[in-house]
């Protein structure tokens, strides 16, 4: 690689590409409870009772109130639901809760006008306020884009005009999914179409002298989202902008998927020192959200508070997108898998990420240990089947298996360690840098993994390191802000033009439960302790590896965390690579958080869909509770599955219906069918 012509750019998108520095961003006022600015990150989410339902909707509200949401949102599809905000709004008042509300509008500025009215906050989102989505490929000239701007300021205006008056926020939410055929006839299925989506309103906003404005980018696919929201604040900044971010994963699912999704999304773009309000979006009660979201933000308040001084540094800086002809080798606005080679035709250069799990503590004279790393033992047959999430190496440090190995899985142990095995037929060291640099004749011919940090990169151990093509790093990080700490060290890569394949560590110490807290049931407190540990691994881990993946940084990743079963970590590994689309191991659901729109209930189904179709690996489905917003919504869904009338579901294939109003109880059966007959089923093997 030649070093010379390589091009590492900082975006203008955050103040630090290495540091943990907020964003700071206009304070909104949003009834009481302010946004953006030094305000903490806030949390909020959205009812799924019908809007009408007033005890429903304020005995919900209360939930999710004492669950963490310090904004509730509301759907309000017609004038009649928009009128009902009033009485939802004066029980909730009656019952001294005064949460902000947030009035949700797709399609409706009429209704729009009158929930601004009442609410503290309107969503609108700029793909359907005034345009229309029929799914029509429309060549616009200039002067016919420009025309339907103006038709669209002239619809848009009254609502601004209410805001202004009853001092109510205003949210421009965009949806990937769901943009206009306008904004997809000039800038396709884009994240920069996502932002100009916005940025026309925002425009029409400032037009009309009104800036309490929150702005959304929201996706399914997190890698689309991530790039949407940069891109955003990049353009916000040249404008001279810096409205506050709301930010979300839209259709993410559920339980541990769910969970994964939202954090590499977002968890990401907190880690970039963006967000001003966070909703987690999961096919589950709308107070489970909170916690997450929680548990999401908290990690930040710990770190150091920047102003926003540093961002100015970048700002003559032209973005990685305008340097056409230079070699750019990153940028955090496409996908690029950082180009390494491929050591022992196993990691790096065009193969999957790998995923490697330790155990070292297991027991070892156990075959069946090994089911926690996706090889199932069967004692019968004393055969291991292996799965689509089978871990790749297993790390025994200095323990020696009392057992024959599956075939195909790679086992590392400490340097000193392997240097005694007899046979080591798919068994590779793990040395330390020194001991690498003095391993000399020692060294593995096929494949060598050294432990490396960030620091190492300046000592003179590192200068000596011999390069030869059979050398994985694995790179550890102690440091607090750790996803940035890793991600200096890949740019360091870059700019030096080493293409060695990197493993990503990351270690997580969680307590343990207290030994000496006495409970009448113990057995019930260990589960739900390991139960929360469990989420906090998604959530962390997710974060701090999916914020890499999504840039396209690493090569496999290693969870540890010493008080999780190795399961979860396995499992928990393969569910980021999914998340980060890096290596597709399962189904993906694609599946609506449910609201007052929604016409069957979202759970049940997604659970009874999913009980049939996840063995079908890399298939999308889509699982919508409502054909307003629901095909747009399915973004990228190989299929979908969508609530059209009470009782009744609509079948899609990608974007084309295919089904009409089947009745729920044949619905699944029916979408089976469609699958079979596109030659995309297979049956599901048994478990030996
Ligand atoms: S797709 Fe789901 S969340 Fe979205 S509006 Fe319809 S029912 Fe509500």
């Amino acid at each position: 690689m030649n070093a010379d012509a390589v091009k590492v750019l900082p975006g203008k998108y955050c103040n630090s590409l290495t540091d943990y520095s907020r964003f700071v961003t206009r304070e909104v006022f949003i009834g009481d409870v302010p946004m953006g600015g030094n305000n903490p990150i806030r949390i909020q989410s959205m009812t799924t009772t019908d809007t009408m339902d007033t005890i429903g909707t304020v005995e919900q509200t209360i939930r999710m109130v004492n669950a963490g949401c310090e904004y509730v949102r509301i759907t309000a599809p017609s004038i009649k639901e928009a009128n009902n905000l009033a009485e939802i709004k004066k029980q909730l008042r009656m019952r001294g809760c005064n949460v902000p509300l947030v009035a949700d509008i797709h399609f409706t500025p009429n209704a729009a006008e009158v929930a601004a009215r009442i609410v503290e906050k309107v969503r609108v989102n700029p793909g359907n306020y005034a345009d229309k989505k029929k799914f029509d490929q429309i060549d616009y000239t200039d002067l016919e884009y420009r025309a339907e701007l103006e038709r669209i300021f002239q619809k848009f205006k009254p609502l601004v005009g209410v805001c202004k008056e009853y001092g109510t926020a205003m949210r421009i939410g965009t949806n990937h999914g769901s943009l206009s055929d306008r904004i997809m006839s000039r800038y396709g299925d884009t994240p920069q179409g996502m932002v100009e989506s916005a940025m026309e309103f925002i425009r029409m906003c400032e037009e009309l002298n009104y800036y309490n404005l929150v702005v959304s980018m929201k996706s399914s696919n997190p890698q689309v989202m991530v790039q949407a929201y940069r891109l955003l604040v990049e353009t916000m900044v040249a404008e001279g902008m810096n409205y506050p971010l709301h930010l979300g994963v839209t259709e993410a699912g559920d339980g541990e998927d769910g969970r994964i999704k939202s954090a590499v999304g977002i968890g990401t773009l907190l880690e970039d020192g963006l967000g001003d309000t966070v909703r987690v979006s999961l096919t589950e009660e709308p107070e489970a959200e909170a916690p997450v979201a929680i548990a999401l933000v908290q990690r930040y308040a710990l770190r150091s508070q920047k102003s926003k001084v540093e961002s100015q540094k970048n700002e003559t800086t032209p973005s990685p997108l305008e340097r056409a002809g230079e070699r750019l080798l990153y940028s955090p606005y496409e996908y690029k898998k950082r180009e390494t080679y491929e050591a022992n035709a196993f990691i790096g250069g065009h193969m999957v990420p790998r995923v490697v799990i330790d155990l070292q503590h297991a027991n070892l004279k156990d075959p069946s240990v090994l089911n926690a790393a996706g090889y199932i033992y069967s004692p019968l047959l004393d055969k291991y089947n292996m799965g689509e999430q089978s871990v790749d190496f297993v790390f025994l440090g200095d323990s020696l298996p009392s057992f024959n190995m599956p075939g195909n899985l790679r086992q590392l142990y400490n340097y000193n360690t392997w240097k005694k095995l007899a046979n080591k037929m798919l068994c590779h060291p793990l040395f330390t840098l020194e001991e690498y640099t003095a391993a000399d004749a020692d060294r593995s011919s096929a494949l060598n993994l050294v432990r490396i940090t960030h620091a190492d990169l300046d000592t003179d151990a590192f200068g000596a390191i011999p390069l030869d093509r059979s050398l994985v790093f694995v790179l550890e990080t102690t440091e607090l802000h750790g996803m940035a700490d890793q991600r200096s060290f890949f740019l360091k890569m870059l700019e030096m033009g080493l293409d060695i394949p990197v493993i990503v560590k990351r270690t997580y110490d969680f307590e343990s439960p207290n030994p000496k807290s006495k409970s009448q049931n113990e057995e019930a407190d260990l589960a739900s302790h390991i139960s929360d540990l469990n989420t906090n691994l998604q959530l962390f881990a997710s974060t701090d590896l999916g914020a890499l993946l999504v840039d396209g940084f690493g090569d496999g990743i290693w969870i540890d965390a010493l008080q999780l079963p190795s399961g979860i970590i396995t499992s928990t590994a393969f569910g980021i690579l999914q998340a980060t689309r890096s290596r597709i191991s399962k189904t993906e659901y694609i599946s609506c958080p449910s609201c007052g729109r929604t016409l069957f209930d979202l759970m049940v189904t997604t659970q009874m869909i999913r009980s049939r179709t996840s063995h079908l690996k890399g298939l999308k489905i889509g699982i919508m509770g409502c054909i307003v917003n629901g095909p747009g919504e399915m973004a990228d869904a190989d299929y979908g599955y969508v609530g059209s009338g009470p009782d009744k579901i609509t079948l899609y294939r990608g974007r084309e219906v295919v089904k009409k109003n089947v009745n729920t109880d044949k619905a699944l059966d029916e979408l089976i069918d469609i699958i079979k007959s596109d030659g995309n089923w297979i049956d599901a093997v048994e478990d030996i």
